[in-house]
């Protein structure tokens, strides 16, 4: 009989490795499912799980749209707001909703300013004089989306894995390992936040740690989101489907509370350590926020109705990536260093994710 070479798996049924299980990795993995590819997701954190490393255990999170982008990353954070918004009309399981939003600007807005998210929110328009506290520049309201990821993330888990899709709970120190582990596979995400900085085969000494810390506060009051756009980074974010509103915020660059559990290196001990909860942070977000919103936060509110959030941000200088590359018979997508923005951005990654798996495809069945 004449010899058989070993069957070759078709390119489709291999599975796309991801690497992070954060928003940035579950979206595309989702995405990815529903358009027919057959998905893995490597993690040490998975959807549910609440450690501060864990950046999309903690978001606010709102969509805003950002200043100061490239048209291409403002797209890409249109398509976000299209399928997000979808998701809010699925319903309540989905944890994305619908809410009022409040702008207020310290000065006039400049050309680059959030002023293009008018043409992906609805109802957009300035508000009146007399509709805002008079020391602003000008004010809009419109209507924006919130995730509550308390709700989002396990409903993420449950999509992903009702698509088929599978999740294996590890660290790895490398792609490399990864490859080793999944020998068919030919296309690699690497969605992993900034562990990207410790990756031995990655080693992206742009990405580096920005501590968040928010207030939130358990209230009724929680239909609308309000926004200092200036100097001062004030928020007040509402989740009601948790009923609370998130007060913020701030940024802490190069601040990472170090638990012994997350020691995955010995990098992060050369990084500065910080309690878990800055009380005299959580006790300015509270004024702040009670200046913007009084009506919503009460100057001293009860202490039964206050938690606290904190995370790290994965940030990066110079912003994201996002671009793919040909490594041998492998491709390699790289999606982290999203900072603060990660939700806003995530479903438009996810769709820019399955483009580049496409081609990535294309490049493999059409020979
Ligand atoms: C307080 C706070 C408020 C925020 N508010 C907003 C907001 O209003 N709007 C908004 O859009 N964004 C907001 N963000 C930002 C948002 O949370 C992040 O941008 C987003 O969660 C990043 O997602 P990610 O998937 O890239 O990273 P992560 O959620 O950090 O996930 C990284 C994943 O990679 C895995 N991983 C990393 N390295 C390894 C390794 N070596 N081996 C195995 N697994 C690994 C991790 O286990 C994890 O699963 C906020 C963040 C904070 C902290």
């Amino acid at each position: 009989m004449e010899h058989q070479p070993p069957e070759q798996k078709p390119f489709a049924q291999r599975p796309v490795v991801i690497l992070g299980a954060g928003i940035i990795g579950c979206a595309a993995a989702r995405q990815l499912l529903r358009s027919g590819f057959s998905v893995v997701l490597v993690a040490e954190y998975l959807p549910g799980d609440q450690h501060v490393q864990y950046a999309s255990a903690w978001a606010g999170a709102a969509w805003h749209a950002a200043g100061g982008i490239t048209p291409d990353h403002r797209y890409i954070q249109a398509v976000s707001h299209r399928i997000m918004l979808r998701m809010a009309q699925d319903g309540p399981e989905t944890g994305v909703s619908v809410v009022n939003a409040r702008e207020y600007l310290e000065k006039e807005p400049a050309p680059d300013s959030a002023i293009w998210g008018k043409t992906v929110v609805s109802k957009f328009r300035q508000m009146n004089p007399g509709e805002y506290p008079a020391h602003f520049n000008s004010a809009w309201a419109y209507e924006t989306l919130v995730t509550d990821p308390t709700i989002h993330m396990p409903y993420l888990r449950k999509e992903i894995t009702s698509l088929g899709g599978c999740f294996v709970r590890q660290h790895v120190d490398s792609l490399q390992q990864l490859y080793d582990m999944f020998p068919e596979s030919r296309v690699f995400l690497n969605a992993s936040g900034w562990g990207s900085k410790n990756l031995t085969d990655v080693k992206d000494d742009n990405c580096f740690p920005e501590r968040g810390q928010n207030v939130l506060l358990a209230t009724d009051k929680c239909n609308t989101m309000y926004f200092r756009n200036g100097q001062e980074y004030t928020y007040v974010i509402p989740r009601p489907l948790s009923k609370g509103v998130v007060l913020g915020g701030v940024k802490q660059p190069g601040n990472v509370y170090v638990t012994p559990e997350s020691l995955w290196n010995a990098n992060l001990t050369s990084l500065c350590r910080s309690p878990e909860i800055d009380l005299s942070i959580a006790q300015d977000e509270i004024a702040r926020a009670h200046r913007l919103a009084p009506e919503i936060v009460p100057e001293h509110p009860a202490a039964d109705r206050i938690s606290h959030i904190v995370g790290i941000r994965p940030s990066r200088k110079g912003g994201f990536r996002l671009d793919s590359e040909r490594k041998g018979d492998r491709t390699v997508v790289s999606a982290y260093g999203f900072g603060g923005g990660g939700y806003a951005f995530s479903y438009g990654i996810a769709d820019a994710v399955v483009k580049m798996v496409e081609t990535a495809e294309r490049e493999n069945v059409i020979v």
